[in-house]
């Protein structure tokens, strides 16, 4: 069997600029970046945005087994299956962070005959977003430690400084450091942090700005940390926003490159799931609604974070209206949500699949909540049994919910016809109703105990009392009118990892609870969240290497 990366390679890429045309996108306002990649112009957006918005598919999942269960294989090749039905319809993704890339995860492209390609580019420094956004983040921590090297005249606490460094890279040794060492003139003595590029703030704010303006304004509100009167202090108090937006002016442009079937495929922007809301930019969504007849869109995590964020987050920002909804599921991850370890998960084994498939029952009842019709899919392994297959396919049946096979790992856009004619079948003749979960209205408290109790199952909150003064204080700051951004595991409904399946009786732990004034939303941490990983003992790294002409392998 083909590894990812040796099919990306054999791959006949088409120029982008043809990629492009197909879309109707003229030469003119396009940013070459070699002969695959391009940067869509912001005259474009003034071109497009007046079109009639096409319909919005969301693709998200069940909850995700240690090995990732495919959301972006049965994106890109429901793309591709569109595309051989004559339709137009374009893609929109997440940038890959380097980190996982190097540690345990490898490249992520899609997979199979469902890529998007060029993959080595994509997986490594690709356009150089990562880049500004790292840079503009550094910039900031650097005129903040200068500010108070200088006098303070801001008067801020070194020991309320929230604002933290960053890097693309797994590298546990970054997260807790001392700066300032050496002498009077090397910085004021104190203690800092590092977190992976993806979850910074700057990436959440560049995801969901609708331009540049708009990222100014957001970057001006972030908050660094506080003064000794325990007041908030701003990237706008230190004078750091308009640098900061100048780093940040072709990164805000989305990224157009193509799957192995030439499908166009906006690749832009990739914000953390917990810490954040797990979803590419809204510049990019729009441009796919604006472009196309179908924009197909992926949310990161399985539905419990990157659904909810994407309906409560996204969507209620940017103004967008999800059409319908993708929920894939695999036979592997609900027979894993059934108790099976994972080196059995390739043997049939229908009693574990009926203790697991609770699982995707909770996912299908919650999209239902936003009233956004829902196809379930599931993305086929070629361990599956029909067996395994026809109790799935009879489980969603009988609960109303259209159901499809994907074969797009193997067959590529062939293999996705049955689930795209789904789709189109729901967009054709069902209605959304989209509604978030939750007003803005609500007390923080009261968001996120709906949060819990109707998307997680939860029986209720219990709260730390560092959280509780967080909230008292962050309401206090005017804040109370932002969605709540739950940053929990992701393999469990629950707060609990282990809790696999639907768990029941259970309390949703919050810990600690801050803002990001910049992206808009309030983080309500439950449990430990790493925002740095650490590289496993045998990363990925290992694996890689590149030739003498440049030919990369080990990327997956
Ligand atoms: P997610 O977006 O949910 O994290 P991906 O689509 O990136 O998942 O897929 C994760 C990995 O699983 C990839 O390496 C991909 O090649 C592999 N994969 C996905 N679907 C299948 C499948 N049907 N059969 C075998 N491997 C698959
Ligand atoms: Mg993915």
């Amino acid at each position: 069997m083909k590894t990812d990366i040796q099919i990306a390679q054999e791959a006949q890429m088409s120029h982008i600029r043809d990629v492009a045309a197909s879309v109707g996108i003229q030469e003119d306002d396009l940013e070459f970046y070699g002969k695959h990649k391009a940067k869509l112009s912001n005259e474009l957006w003034d071109k497009v945005k007046d079109n009639p918005d096409g319909k919005l598919v969301l693709v998200t999942a069940i909850n995700p087994t240690p090995a990732g269960e495919g959301k972006t294989t049965t994106t890109v090749g429901l793309g591709e299956a569109f595309a051989r039905m004559d339709k137009k319809a374009m893609i929109a993704l997440r940038e890959p962070s380097l980190g996982p890339c190097f540690g345990i995860k490898g490249g992520a492209a899609g997979g199979g005959y469902a890529q998007v390609v060029p993959m080595e580019d994509l997986n490594l420094h690709f356009t150089g977003d990562f880049h500004a956004i790292t840079s503009a983040n550094n910039l900031l921590a650097a005129m903040l430690d200068n500010h108070i090297q200088q006098g303070n005249a801001l008067q801020i606490d070194p020991r309320q400084i929230v604002w933290k460094r960053c890097l693309d890279m797994n590298d546990r040794a970054l997260r807790n450091i001392v700066v300032g060492l050496g002498s009077k003139m090397d910085g004021m003595v104190r203690e800092d942090h590092f977190v992976i590029t993806v979850a910074s703030e700057i990436m959440a704010i560049l995801c969901l700005a609708d331009d540049l303006a708009d990222l100014r304004v957001r970057l001006g509100k972030i908050i660094v940390g506080y003064n000794f009167a325990g007041e908030p202090v701003t990237a706008d108090q230190l004078n750091a926003t308009g640098a900061m937006a100048a780093l940040l002016k072709d990164a805000i442009k989305p990224n157009l490159i193509q799957t192995l079937e030439h499908t166009p495929a906006l690749v832009h922007g990739g914000p953390f799931a917990n810490i954040a809301h797990g979803c590419n930019s809204v510049r990019a969504t729009k441009m796919a609604l604006k472009l196309c007849d179908i924009a197909i869109t992926e949310a990161g995590f399985g539905a419990d974070l990157g659904a909810e964020k994407f309906m409560d987050i996204k969507c209620r920002m940017a103004g967008l209206k999800p059409d319908a909804v993708v929920l894939v599921a695999t036979v592997r991850a609900l027979k894993y949500n059934g108790g099976v370890p994972k080196n059995e998960l390739g043997a049939e084994n229908l009693d574990a699949l009926k203790k697991g498939i609770v699982n995707l029952e909770k996912h299908i009842e919650n999209i239902q909540k936003y009233d956004v019709p829902v196809v379930v899919t599931l993305n086929s392994f070629v361990t599956d049994t029909d067996a395994e297959n026809d109790y799935i396919r009879r489980f969603c049946e009988e609960r109303g919910c259209e159901f499809a096979l994907s074969e797009v790992w193997e067959k590529g856009g062939e293999g996705g016809i049955e689930l795209a004619e789904k789709v189109l079948d729901t967009l054709e003749n069902k209605t959304s109703h989209y509604h978030p979960l939750y007003e803005d209205s609500k007390s923080l408290k009261e968001k996120i105990e709906i949060i819990a109790k109707e998307i997680y199952g939860a029986r209720g909150v219990v709260y730390e009392p560092a959280a509780q003064k967080q909230i008292a204080k962050i309401e206090e700051m005017g804040f109370s009118e932002f969605p709540v951004c739950m940053a929990k595991n992701q393999y469990s409904l629950s707060d609990d990892a282990k809790k696999l399946g639907r768990p029941t009786d259970f309390d949703i732990h919050i810990r600690e609870v801050y803002v990001s004034a910049g992206a808009g939303f309030v983080v309500a941490l439950t449990g430990a969240v790493m925002t740095m990983p650490g590289l496993p003992k045998v990363p990925a790294a290992n694996n890689i290497d590149v030739d003498g002409e440049g030919k990369i392998t080990g990327l997956f």
